[in-house]
Formats: C-alpha cells, structure tokens, sequence
C-alpha cells in the first residue's frame, strides 16, 4: 500500500484525495493554498494589498 501525504500540510491523506496535477492533498484547502502560493510570482490577477478595509468598528473613535 502506498501511504498518501497531503502535498502542502504533510498529513496523512484518508479517504478520497484533492488531486492537483501529480500532486496530492487533503483537502480542497490545501490544494488551493499550495497552488495559490506557488502561482502568486507570476500573476496579478488577485489584490492582496487592501488593509485599510479591515480595520474594526472602533478604530480611530
Ligand atoms: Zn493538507
């Protein structure tokens, strides 16, 4: 039996596998990160550098 290891967390995968070209994961998750990171070099079609909308109800009261 070939024991299956979640390509981005390292956990056992058991069960039905996230299959992303030869790469295995866990979860739908972990998949998403793993590819989200690998991808983020070359690609500008995600912003990311809009912290000023998380600011809570009681900043600057
Ligand atoms: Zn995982």
């Amino acid at each position: 039996m070939e024991e299956k290891v979640c390509a981005y967390c390292g956990d056992p995968i058991e069960g039905e596998p996230v299959r992303r070209g030869s790469k295995l994961y866990c979860c739908e998750a972990c998949a998403f990160e793993a590819n989200r990171s690998k991808d983020c070099g070359g690609r500008t079609d995600s912003v990311t550098s809009q912290p000023l909308i998380e600011f809570p109800d009681g900043y600057g009261r």
